[in-house]
């Protein structure tokens, strides 16, 4: 009776990977240096047309570089999208500094130049100009990138892309990862491609990456001994995950192709129900990945079925589906945080679900999704 669990994203090798990795065996580079991280590297710089890619051991110690790579500091204040995974904030904490939320517009889901404006001249008129803006492509669809670039410009505030959930989507035809003063990947389990875990930071110029790289080795000086000037970080990736990272990168672009066949499977079981809408990208300058897919429902429309009772009805029959991110300056850890906005991420949270998503996801286990939803809205 039971059947076996539809998870909401799971890893999905592409075949090369146990190659790669038995290649790391047999060269015994068993280490955080080797072929692999040289290879999955230059994989990357050449997906993303030539930046610089530092691969690192989770998506949170690019974000945390990152951020050290921008100048912030303890006691700084730093503009954060509220409506993301708690990784893309906490790394401000690590450093002693402080978060400011922005609530997200209506259109990308993603932080709201408006409120990020209003945000910014606050923060400077209350004596403190902040010092750097970090702004998510939620579940991979891309944020407002020009509006959001014009304010960081207008006020001269760097960018920290948190593209964790968006290797592979664009706008206007260039790579996500790109946009920001620095970007940033995760290879973590559950994203689009996977080394177990694992992170990449994406500059702009070799220094900085050079920058980044002696910081996540242990901030060694140039000396034959063990001499510190500095506080360095053991984040560099090892190896061994570079090697799944390198047979990732070969299927790729269709993980890409199949999330998006995901996407359109849902707008196309959806069509036909009220109150339920497919989260898509607003025109065609957006291209998306879809790392997961993603619904609101208004239970006004639906008889009162929300998106709990839609979750539930899944959990029944074995798949796995999630609410949305919850808000950063609604979660207790952030709760003494300013915020700046309205209640737009706040009624996403409480209308929105992700669903099954994974790229290798059946054909039976999309009739099992589709029998329970006709089952539900019938
Ligand atoms: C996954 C994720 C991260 C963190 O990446 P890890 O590799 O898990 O440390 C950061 N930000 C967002 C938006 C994510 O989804």
């Amino acid at each position: 009776m039971s059947k076996d669990k539809i998870w909401l994203s799971p890893p999905h090798m592409g075949g090369s990977e146990l190659k790669y990795i038995q290649e790391a065996f047999d060269t015994n580079w068993i280490a955080p240096v080797g072929a692999n991280l040289d290879c999955f590297e230059a994989d990357l710089e050449k997906y993303l047309s030539n930046r610089y890619v530092t691969l690192l051991n989770s998506g949170t110690a690019a974000i945390h570089l990152g951020l050290i790579l921008l100048g912030v500091q303890a006691g700084d204040e730093v503009l954060c999208q509220s409506m993301t995974f708690a990784a893309s904030a906490n790394p401000i904490l690590y450093l002693g500094a402080k978060p400011i939320f922005i609530d997200s517009e209506i259109k990308t889901w993603n932080i709201c130049p408006v409120a990020l404006e209003e945000a910014i001249v606050d923060r400077i008129a209350k004596g403190k100009k902040p010092k750097a803006i970090i702004a998510v492509h939620l579940y991979g669809v891309p944020y407002q990138i020009e509006l959001v670039r014009l304010v960081a410009d207008k006020y001269s505030i760097p960018i920290l892309e948190d593209s964790a959930e968006a290797l592979g989507s664009c706008y206007k035809g260039k790579a996500c990862g790109t946009f920001g003063d620095v970007g940033v990947f995760s290879f973590n389990g559950s994203k689009i491609i996977t080394t177990s875990g694992g992170g990449a930071l994406i500059a702009s110029s070799k220094v900085l990456k050079n920058r980044a790289l002696f910081l996540a080795t242990q901030a060694k000086d140039n000396a034959p001994y063990y001499q510190h000037s500095e506080v360095g970080y053991n984040y560099r990736m090892s190896n061994i995950c570079a090697g799944i990272g390198r047979g990732q990168m070969e299927v790729l672009d269709s993980h890409i192709d199949l999330r998006r066949s995901m996407h359109e499977f849902y707008v196309e079981l959806f069509n036909t129900i009220d109150g339920v809408e497919v989260f898509t990208v607003p025109n065609d300058d957006y291209f998306a990945n879809y790392w997961l897919s993603t619904i609101l429902i208004d239970p006004l429309k639906t008889n009162g079925i929300n998106c709990e009772t839609l979750r539930l009805a899944f959990k029944e029959a074995n798949i796995e589906s999630r609410p949305l991110w919850k808000p950063m300056h609604l979660q207790p850890v952030f709760s003494t945080c300013p915020f700046y906005g309205g209640i737009v991420a706040e009624s996403l949270f409480k209308k929105g679900l992700c669903l099954p998503s994974g790229s290798n996801l059946t054909n039976e286990d999309r009739m099992r999704i589709k029998t329970v939803v006709l089952e539900l809205f019938k």
